[in-house]
């Protein structure tokens, strides 16, 4: 039988390296395994200016590579594959790459979200130079700007609110008459002197000026297909998130958006199964939550292997 590892982590956003920082300290030994996007969401934002400890603002990439870092200085073996089969039906847990296989008497998931996005090549092509997912992370790099929000629900309603304190103009671009959004959020953003819309409008294009930055929207009218160039220096697509939780959400309780549920801090309805991150918090949404709610799971992990007769390596069927 192959090697059964006390902890593997999944995924190596904030709440991965974290909980592999305390699960290494605890003499867990964990795996982490970084997935398709090592790093996670902050790798695809430019400056974090709201993570405590950098005064001075950290680019998240590198952020990121530090969090790597401190995880492999208390011995995490980290490895770069994706994990793509899981089978929580008995202990240990069984998970596979598209190269091996791998046991483990915990499992900590921390797989993330991610922006579900228009789908447009020049969205990723300037992601970062005008385009963003995230209005907490890049809202202030847009002082005194006209910008759009992209979408009719929650997410774009609030993010048109927070971009007013920065932007002298938000139109919010929704391709129907009707919102997603609560009537409150609506009436909120409806009542803001600073927001305006464009109804029965999608965007089909992304124009970028000389300077390689977002120049301008191509607007498709739903009814008429009539298209229309909307200028703009800021593109925020808000559109909802999706959670990285395909591979296991039949094996565990989710929401009906397949963000895991959790109990008593980071417990799964598996027991020896934890998650923390995006994965499981539609809410916050920050590093800074997601990496203490990778603290919580790896001290959860700790405990509850602590507690299994204090034999964590001896295989016991669920
Ligand atoms: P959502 O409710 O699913 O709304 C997504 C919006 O994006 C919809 O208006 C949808 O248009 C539009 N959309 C989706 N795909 C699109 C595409 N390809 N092109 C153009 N538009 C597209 O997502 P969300 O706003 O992120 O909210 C998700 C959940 O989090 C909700 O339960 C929400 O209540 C909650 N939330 C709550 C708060 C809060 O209470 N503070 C804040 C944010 C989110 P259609 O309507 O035409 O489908």
């Amino acid at each position: 039988m192959s090697e059964v590892h006390d902890v593997i982590i999944i995924g190596s956003g904030p709440a991965g390296y974290t909980a592999a920082i305390y699960a290494a300290r605890a003499n867990l030994k964990p795996v982490l395994f970084q997935g398709m996007q090592p790093g996670g969401q902050l790798t695809i934002t430019t400056d974090v200016e709201n993570f405590p400890g950098y005064p001075d603002g950290v680019m998240g990439p590198e952020m990121m590579e530090q969090f790597k870092a401190q995880a492999e200085r208390f011995g995490t073996e980290i490895k770069f594959e994706e994990i793509v089969e899981f089978d929580f039906s008995q202990r240990p847990f069984t998970i596979k790459s598209d190269f091996a296989e791998f046991k483990a008497n915990s499992i900590i998931l921390s797989t993330g979200a991610s922006a579900r996005l228009l789908g447009l090549e020049n969205e990723s092509k300037l992601m970062g130079f005008g385009v963003s997912a995230c209005a907490t992370c890049d809202g202030a790099f847009f002082p005194d700007k006209e910008i759009v929000v992209v979408g009719g629900g929650d997410s774009a309603m609030e993010e048109a609110n927070y971009l007013t304190r920065f932007a002298s103009k938000v139109t919010v671009i929704h391709r129907r008459e009707e919102f997603r959004s609560s009537q409150i959020m609506l009436d909120r953003a409806r009542a803001n002197p600073k927001i305006e819309w464009e109804l029965n409008q999608a965007v089909s294009d992304i124009v970028a000026g000389d300077d390689g930055k977002v120049r301008a929207v191509i607007l498709e009218d739903t009814r008429t297909g009539e298209k229309k160039e909307f200028a703009t220096e800021g593109v925020f697509v808000a559109i909802g998130h999706v959670p990285n939780s395909q591979y296991f959400k039949d094996q565990l309780d989710t929401d009906e958006n397949g963000y895991v549920l959790v109990h008593d801090g980071t417990h799964t309805s598996v027991e020896g199964v934890f998650a923390c991150g995006d994965l499981m918090d539609h809410t916050y949404r920050q590093a800074i939550t997601a990496a203490g709610s990778g603290c919580m799971a790896a001290i959860d992990a700790e405990r509850w292997l602590e507690n299994q007769a204090h034999a964590p390596t001896e295989a016991s069927a669920v």
